[in-house]
């Protein structure tokens, strides 16, 4: 497939994108890894007449990771997240998680921040980063906001970034205690059926704290904090486990499509989600 044709521009600063973005409005669009935007316009499901490449604007690149958190620069890819040593000991649940987008040719290429920002409830890291309870930072015409991962969507393919910001970073709370994501798919490279991240915490035999969030089973990503509350103050045994699950379908809301029947959804997402809690918490 071919694309519609577009103005392709290459700025080499912050300013110069933003002011691309005020001049053609809903017309442009910035691109940073392409594997989500470019399949998108060469199906002619998105129509992109001026493409604002963020390849060249510096600053946004970097990880950098101090006593009690992690930032994220927006044109940071899959990749590099699962390259990073320190990362890998610091919040090992971010490459397990990149380990498991697509192949290593889009992981090479896609970024940690078009993956956040695009909106598609296939992506895993927005989830991901509403388990971390992260932030999201962007900058626009009015400067620069932070937005919580979850408070940034509102549907598919809309979120709370206007469309004349761009996302520069996304900030992660050091994790602590034991982790696991989870994922379903029908094949290597595909999007997820159902995929659970979780991260907790124990002292002794007991939870102290829980973050559960869930992939592709509604029209954003789903952090349950009915999930999470369900976990804390128990020995993390199979009628806590159960009580997670239910609480977790409580809150998800799959449709049928091409990865099988609602009831066939919520069977596996209990199932994902049940192998994730056991894995966290046998390394909290
Ligand atoms: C075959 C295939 C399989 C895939 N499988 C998976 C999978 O299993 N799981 C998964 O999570 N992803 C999957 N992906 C998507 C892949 O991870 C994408 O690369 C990623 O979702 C988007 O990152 P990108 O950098 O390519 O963004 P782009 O495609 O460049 O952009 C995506 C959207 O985000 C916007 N955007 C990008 N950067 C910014 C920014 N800094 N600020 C504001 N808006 C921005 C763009 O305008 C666009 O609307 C797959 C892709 C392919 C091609």
């Amino acid at each position: 497939m071919i694309p519609a044709a577009f103005d392709y521009y290459r700025p080499k600063d912050m300013a110069a994108v933003l002011s691309i973005l005020e001049e053609h409005g809903d017309d442009a669009r910035v691109m940073a890894g392409g594997h989500s935007l470019i399949p998108m316009m060469k199906l002619r499901m998105a129509d992109v007449p001026h493409l604002i490449d963020l390849q060249d604007v510096g600053g946004m690149s970097d990880i950098a990771i101090d006593a009690d958190k992690i930032v994220i620069g927006a044109m940071v890819t899959q990749a590099q997240i699962i390259d990073h040593a320190a990362l890998g000991t610091k919040a090992p649940i971010l490459s397990e998680a990149a380990l498991q987008i697509a192949d290593p040719q889009v992981r090479y290429m896609g970024t940690v921040g078009g993956n956040v920002a695009n909106g598609d409830p296939g992506n895993d890291m927005p989830g991901l980063m509403q388990c971390l309870d992260a932030t999201f930072s962007v900058v626009g015409p009015d400067g620069e906001r932070d937005i919580a991962a979850r408070e940034f969507y509102e549907a598919a393919y809309m979120t709370a970034r206007e469309d004349d910001e761009v996302l520069t970073r996304v900030t992660i709370p050091m994790p602590s205690g034991g982790y696991a994501y989870e994922k379903q798919k029908r094949k290597i490279g595909d999007y997820a059926t159902a995929a659970a991240a979780v991260q907790i915490t124990k002292d002794g035999d007991t939870c102290t704290s829980a973050s559960i969030a869930m992939t592709n089973l509604s029209d954003i990503p789903v952090y349950s904090e009915a999930a999470s509350a369900a976990l804390v103050g128990t020995a993390v045994d199979d009628a806590a486990i159960k009580a997670a699950i239910d609480a977790m379908l409580g809150d998800i809301d799959p449709v049928e499509d091409n990865r099988g029947p609602v009831a066939f959804k919520n069977h596996v997402a209990g199932v994902i989600l049940q192998r994730a809690i056991t894995r966290a918490w046998s390394r909290a």
